[in-house]
């Protein structure tokens, strides 16, 4: 790692000052690994989010802690997820707004003839120090001044209560698993010769790739797709299902579709890619839909078709661990794994897989591993995002989840072209959907789409944790103008549907006798 982030030949980036200062944070050079204790109260596998939250509550609260990462602090969310997919998100929506300046009254300066003049290296520098920066609350530094021992290397069960690192053994009274995922490779004959990327590689994308697919639909190829195309790529994305975002609600998945197609991304729904091979220098890409063929020519392929937890290497079956390839370990609600003394949390072991829930998750296994708690993980309420333009989020249940569960549902929907603020702002594409228990006010769950749906969803998060009803948030003042009226619109046509006929003569009698 020093002269340059090896991922891919087609992206080296020389290790800028920037990337010297997240690696000096997050993989110190010359780092020299401590002296084990006799005994850890708690061993952490992995620094990701979840390996952090954890190692951090345990040493606060007094607990003797080490830590073993392999690679990078930080884990995926900051090195190759989530921080430098947001930055790069946020710049291209940028030129996205530039093209439509002249809708705000506006005109761009320097406008090139075909376009914005798209600088891609300079939003990827911008990611790079945002990186950066972010990196400073992951850092090896932050950990030893919380009193966490920090081993840096593989680490391997040797035993119910060993792991073994860089030579050393840590012995533990309890231990934490929290490996993370890592990108699944699609089945395409052609496709690995070929070479492609992934959120492995994508960042250290130097210049931006004329030609892209996209293969997958899901939300990291959904995000890097308007991306990319923003800067500037002729992007196509290839979903082997009818819809993106399969676990969305349908016309969630299709107002982004509709998004997709004003961007310029050409959409292939229900196609499969079938091989793939170079031919002068341009990956030749076969695809089939329904039976239909054709031929695309792309100079880079991005990958986004599932994650597969980090499991192998671990040597799980010397701790007494049972896991499973593709849904990684098994942990029971405690997140306890069949080694009562291993615990699991984040993207090794669950099933949303969110920095908010490895998060979420590190803080139930301390609680339970260390303090005698007995908390679950089926009691969470997981709000997520995906960060398109416009954002997608949701919480709860799905109307289709509550009808397999045989609740009845109401559903209470405000588009966003009727509140003032998104039209103010000219982002009018989405809605709020609010679903309630049927004759009650209680939020079963929520999608949200909207330019903010991401902030927004907190909101109807915290009623649902707090147990508040619809009725409850028609009472609650929103600042005018902002999104969230949306909210405040929908928990209105819930108090409305309160006011039955009955009701209704009633005030009407009670008006008429006090005039
Ligand atoms: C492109 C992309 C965008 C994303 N965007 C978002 C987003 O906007 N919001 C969101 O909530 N989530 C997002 N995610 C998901 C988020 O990054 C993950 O859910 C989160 O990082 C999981 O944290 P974790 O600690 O469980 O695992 P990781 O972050 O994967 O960390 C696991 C760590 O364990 C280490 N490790 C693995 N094996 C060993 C071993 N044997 N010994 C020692 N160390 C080991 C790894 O090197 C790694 O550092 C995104 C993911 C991707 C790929």
């Amino acid at each position: 790692m020093d002269q340059a982030i090896r991922s891919d030949d087609s992206c080296l980036h020389p290790l800028d000052a920037p990337e010297r200062e997240r690696l000096a944070n997050v993989r110190p050079r010359g780092w020299r690994n401590p002296q084990p204790a006799d005994r850890y109260n708690l061993v952490v596998v992995g620094g990701g989010p979840a390996g952090l939250v954890a190692a951090h509550a345990a040493a606060g609260l007094g607990a003797k802690v080490a830590l073993v990462e392999r690679e990078l602090l930080g884990g995926d969310c900051l090195n190759i997820g989530c921080v430098p997919s947001k930055a790069i998100i946020r710049s291209a929506r940028l030129y996205a707004e530039m093209r439509s300046a002249p809708h705000y009254g506006a005109q761009v300066p320097n406008r090139a003839a075909a376009g914005i003049d798209v600088d891609f290296p300079a939003a990827m520098q911008r990611m790079r120090c945002i990186r950066a920066r972010i990196s400073r609350e992951d850092s090896a530094r932050r950990l030893i001044n919380a009193g966490v021992d920090v081993f840096f290397g593989d680490g391997r069960f040797t035993g119910t209560d060993s792991l073994a690192v860089d030579g050393a053994t840590l012995r533990f009274n309890k231990a934490m698993i929290a490996t993370g995922a890592r990108p699944d490779t699609p089945h395409v004959p052609g496709l690995i010769d070929a070479g492609f990327l992934t959120n492995e590689n994508v960042f250290d994308l130097t210049e931006l790739p004329r030609r892209l697919l996209v293969i997958g639909g899901g939300p990291l190829g959904c995000e890097l797709a308007q991306a990319f195309c923003r800067f500037g790529s002729r992007v196509t994305i290839v979903q082997e299902m009818p819809m993106f975002l399969p676990k969305e609600e349908r016309d969630a998945a299709q107002l982004l579709s509709d998004a997709f197609a004003r961007d310029g991304i050409e959409v292939r729904l229900d196609t499969q890619v079938a091989r793939v091979r170079v031919e002068n220098g341009h990956k030749r890409v076969d695809l089939v839909n329904q039976g239909h063929s054709d031929t695309l020519s792309v100079d880079a392929i991005l990958a986004g078709v599932g994650r597969l937890p980090n499991v192998e290497g671990l040597n799980l079956p010397a701790a007494g661990v049972e896991c499973d390839d593709k849904t990684g370990v098994r942990v029971n609600d405690f997140l306890q794994t069949s080694n009562p003394r291993i615990y699991a949390a984040g993207d090794a072991c669950l099933e949303h897989k969110f920095t908010h829930t490895a998060d979420a998750s590190a803080r139930i296994v301390v609680r339970n591993a260390l303090f005698l708690g007995r908390e679950k993980l089926s009691a969470l309420t997981v709000p997520w995002c995906t960060y398109t333009d416009p954002e997608i989020a949701h919480v709860g249940l799905y109307v289709r989840e509550a009808r397999e569960r045989d609740i009845p549902v109401k559903t209470f929907t405000v588009p966003m072209h009727d509140v003032d603020r998104a039209i103010a702002d000219s982002e009018e594409v989405g809605f709020v959907k609010i679903h309630v228990k049927e004759r009650t006010d209680r939020i079963l769950g929520a999608t949200i789409v909207a330019r903010h749906a991401g902030d927004m969803i907190n909101e109807i998060t915290l009623a649902m944790v707090a147990g508040i009803g619809l009725r409850t948030l028609a009472n609650v003042i929103h600042a005018y103008p902002t999104q969230a009226e949306a909210i405040k619109k929908a928990a209105d046509a819930y108090n409305r549907t309160r006011l039955t006929p009955g009701i209704r003569s009633l005030l009407q009698r009670w008006l008429a006798w006090k005039l």
